[in-house]
């Protein structure tokens, strides 16, 4: 019996996690779980789960479902998060909260020696190589759930290092993937959440949509595997069947297809390295595919993609930035207080005024995050939109 611990249990991940687990009551139990402030689906959720410990968002929820819930335990806030994370019986921790919130939590959750399944991208990001040398040190597994990184996971199974000559990284496009530069001026939220062939959050939808996401998984890839920026491809493939790939010294490429269901990757993270049936498995039938398509990214297209590699490549504290600016500006999008090209004016601008001289800490690497979320906001309540 695997014991978990699902940091974001109400959101998109957390639902398709839930589900993976309920279709294999003997193998797996949720012990703790975290959710924000979506109080109806959290309550659902604790009936559902029976857990020993739920972290929230704030204090007052946490007064509240102790009155609702006296068997259970409750606790708030980063402390919550780093308590569900950390419990005793934990055997692997699914992180699957939005945000840089999940750092903490995951940081504290390697240093008590929990595996990590990772779908909460932002964390490698912000502090990849902090996040990498304590699992190293404590010798904690980190296994992919962001379904790219699943399948490159997968493809280098068995792989000597020095087989390997690049990753290739898929994108789908999101949702504006055929929209000129001059068309995006005008895009709404209601079109920016349309992703044509993924369900998820809404911020991820978004940097789907200005390829932040990808930008963000080529950092994230960067530090999982442990392989140069320039042996990190990114193809534009629009039908979201091959999740990625890799190719070797000799020209091979290995790829891994299957349906568009984030329930695959999430399950093979707590079943790693054994294969379970997926339960009411989505259709995959390459015969009604019959046909696949690759394209070359457009940099100038998505410059946020460019700049991934640019600040990926500077390293230190400067993917650190290029996300927190992100997380502000796309929530900004989201409340409807800037128009949709100012999510990449706002992480240029960050990135762009960023200077750093000397090598950074784990704690400088914390503090420049807040300060740049600080930033982004007072230049979005100055000028509405940059
Ligand atoms: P959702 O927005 O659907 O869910 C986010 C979860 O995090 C919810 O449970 C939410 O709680 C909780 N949460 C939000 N803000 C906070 C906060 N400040 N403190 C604590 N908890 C918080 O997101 P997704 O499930 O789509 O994505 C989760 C992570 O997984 C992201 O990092 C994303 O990049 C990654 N990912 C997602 C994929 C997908 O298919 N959705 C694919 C690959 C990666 P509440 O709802 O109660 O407010
Ligand atoms: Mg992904």
């Amino acid at each position: 019996m695997k014991k978990i611990a699902l940091l974001g249990a109400t959101g998109s991940i957390g639902t398709n996690t839930i589900d993976v687990v309920q279709a294999y009551p003997e193998r797996f139990k949720i012990i703790s779980l975290t959710f924000h402030r979506n109080e109806q689906k959290g309550r659902e959720v604790i009936k559902k789960l029976h857990p020993q410990f739920v972290g929230v968002g704030s204090l007052a929820l946490k007064n509240q479902l102790e009155k609702e819930f006296p068997e259970i335990r409750f606790g708030f806030g980063e402390e919550g998060l780093v308590e569900a994370a950390t419990l005793a019986d934990v055997d692997i921790v699914l992180t699957a909260v939005t945000g840089s919130v999940g750092l903490m939590p995951t940081m504290a959750a390697i240093r008590r020696k929990k595996d990590i399944a990772l779908a909460n991208k932002e964390t490698l990001v912000m502090a990849g190589q902090w996040v990498m040398a304590a699992a190293k040190e404590h010798q904690v597994k980190i296994l992919p759930v962001d379904s790219e990184h699943s399948a490159i996971f997968q493809c280098l199974e068995g792989q000597p290092v020095g087989n390997v000559k690049e990753l290739v990284i898929t994108a789908s496009g999101g949702s504006f993937r055929d929209l000129t530069r001059e068309e995006l001026k005008t895009v709404t939220l209601e079109q920016a959440l349309k992703h044509p062939n993924w369900s998820m959050g809404k911020k991820i939808t978004i940097d789907s949509s200005t390829m932040m996401n990808k930008g963000l998984e080529v950092i994230e890839a960067h530090w999982l595997f442990d392989v140069e920026y320039d042996k990190i491809k990114v193809v534009l493939h629009k039908d979201s069947v091959v999740h990625s790939m890799i190719v070797l010294q000799d020209g091979a490429y290995l790829a891994q297809l299957g349906a568009s269901d984030m329930r695959e990757p999430i399950q093979y993270a707590l079943t790693y390295p054994e294969r379970l049936a997926i339960k009411n498995e989505k259709e995959f039938d390459l015969t009604q595919i019959g046909q696949l398509h690759f394209d070359k990214m457009d940099f100038q297209r998505f410059p946020m993609l460019a700049l991934a590699f640019s600040v990926g490549k500077k390293g230190g504290a400067y993917p650190t930035v290029y996300n927190a600016a992100n997380e502000i500006a796309a929530n900004a999008f989201i409340e409807g207080k800037i128009p949709y090209l100012a999510i990449e004016a706002l992480v240029e601008k960050a990135v762009n005024e960023y200077e750093e001289t000397t090598e950074v800490t784990f704690e400088e690497v914390i503090k420049v995050d807040k300060e740049t979320r600080k930033n982004v906001e007072s230049w979005i309540k100055k000028e509405g939109n940059i």
